[in-house]
């Protein structure tokens, strides 16, 4: 017998003007690889709102918006053996690959040669079914797209690492984030919060890099021994050929040319936040120190569950204002202005 698919509350948008308003969407009942998880709780990310209003290009209407989803399994298909129902889990920004390529092979889902299902506002691999993401009440998910949450984080607050922990996470692996290592992270946002703790428990020395002098304490709190801001003449010439890393979690075209002269010989700057427009970039700036300006997405699945992992071995999670599912179009208006400490998460109670 075909067992129906399961109608869900969510809300959505239905155009790039438009408001979150309330939706309901259906799920596939549990597939034989599946998981059926009642969504606890969502984090906001800024990509939601690049996203939402279509500043990419691509996004498909109604779109129901969330990529940090975590919840407990309700159900799960015959042949899926690392899940129960009763398991804590998280769910990032995809759900599916093509699981053949070599990016795949390697665990690295998140640059499939093929085609990335991202969590919402994309085509399931059947190129017809559309994808409906975390804000909402129950998703159905492909087992390896789904990680486990260790015990001893609260849902809430672990929410924020399904994307914002990965996305800053992988970078500071791949490029070695560690003892003896200068790592500058900019923009103290939801993605720059989690990459200080991240780069601190790896045993990096952190500097914040952020506008205002506004975020100083909760910087030195979450273990920065250093902070420039850079609306500051000193503190801007202090950062200077400073660091060995640089994560940029800017969320708008600013100034590439300013943070790459942070960067000393041989140094790196990560892009992970991604701007709709264009950057600009005075050549000299790289070449004349050897610097290196890279970009990095997300992370693959067995990372994802390594950074899990991690964070609850270091007992690092998010700082997290909880809100209403009513309440997500004034927290996108706060969101774009920095007024948030530091990440919004969605009580899918309210819902
Ligand atoms: P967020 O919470 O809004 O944080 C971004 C931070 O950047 C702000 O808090 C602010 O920090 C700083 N900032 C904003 N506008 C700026 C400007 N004009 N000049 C200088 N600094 C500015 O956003 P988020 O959720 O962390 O996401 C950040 C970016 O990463 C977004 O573009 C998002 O789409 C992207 N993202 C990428 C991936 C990926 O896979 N690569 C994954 C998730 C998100 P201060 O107040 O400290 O200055
Ligand atoms: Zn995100």
């Amino acid at each position: 017998m075909l067992k129906t698919a399961i109608k869900t509350k969510a809300y959505a948008t239905n155009g790039a003007n438009e408001p979150l308003i309330p939706f309901e969407i259906e799920r596939r009942a549990p597939r034989a690889d599946d998981v059926l998880i009642d969504i606890k709780y969502c984090g906001v990310c800024h990509s939601d709102i690049h996203n939402t209003r279509d500043e990419w290009g691509g996004a498909l209407y109604p779109m129901v918006p969330g990529h940090e989803i975590v919840g407990i399994v309700t159900e799960v298909g015959s042949a899926v053996t690392r899940f129960k129902p009763g398991d804590r889990v998280g769910v990032g920004c995809m759900v599916d690959t093509c699981k053949e390529c070599s990016a795949c092979n390697q665990g690295l889902e998140q640059y499939c040669q093929k085609q990335v299902v991202l969590t919402y506002s994309s085509l399931e691999l059947d190129g017809v079914t559309r994808t409906y993401g975390g804000y909402s009440r129950q998703i159905t998910v492909r087992d390896r797209f789904v990680v486990k949450i260790p015990d001893s984080l609260p849902l809430e607050k672990a929410a924020p690492l399904l994307c914002a922990g990965i996305t800053t996470y992988s970078p500071l692996r791949h490029w070695q984030a560690g003892p003896g290592k200068s790592v500058a992270v900019v923009g103290l946002g939801g993605l720059g919060h989690v990459a200080v703790r991240l780069a601190v428990a790896m045993g990096a020395k952190v500097t914040v890099v952020s506008r205002s002098l506004n975020k100083k304490a909760d910087a030195a709190a979450m273990g920065a021994v250093d902070y420039i801001a850079t609306s500051v003449d000193e503190d801007r010439a202090r950062a200077q050929e400073a660091f060995d890393l640089i994560i940029n979690t800017v969320s708008s075209s600013a100034d590439m040319d300013s943070y790459l002269g942070m960067l000393k010989l041989n140094g790196t700057m990560v892009l992970v936040g991604a701007p709709p427009e264009p950057l600009s970039v005075n050549p000299f700036g790289l070449l004349m120190r050897r610097r290196a300006l890279a970009g990095s997405t997300i992370g693959g699945m067995p990372e994802t569950q390594e950074m899990l992992d991690f964070c609850g071995e270091h007992g690092i999670t998010a700082e997290v204002e909880v809100i209403k599912m009513q309440d997500i179009n004034q927290a996108y208006e706060r969101l774009l202005k920095a007024d948030v400490r530091y990440r919004f998460v969605i009580d899918m109670a309210s819902l």
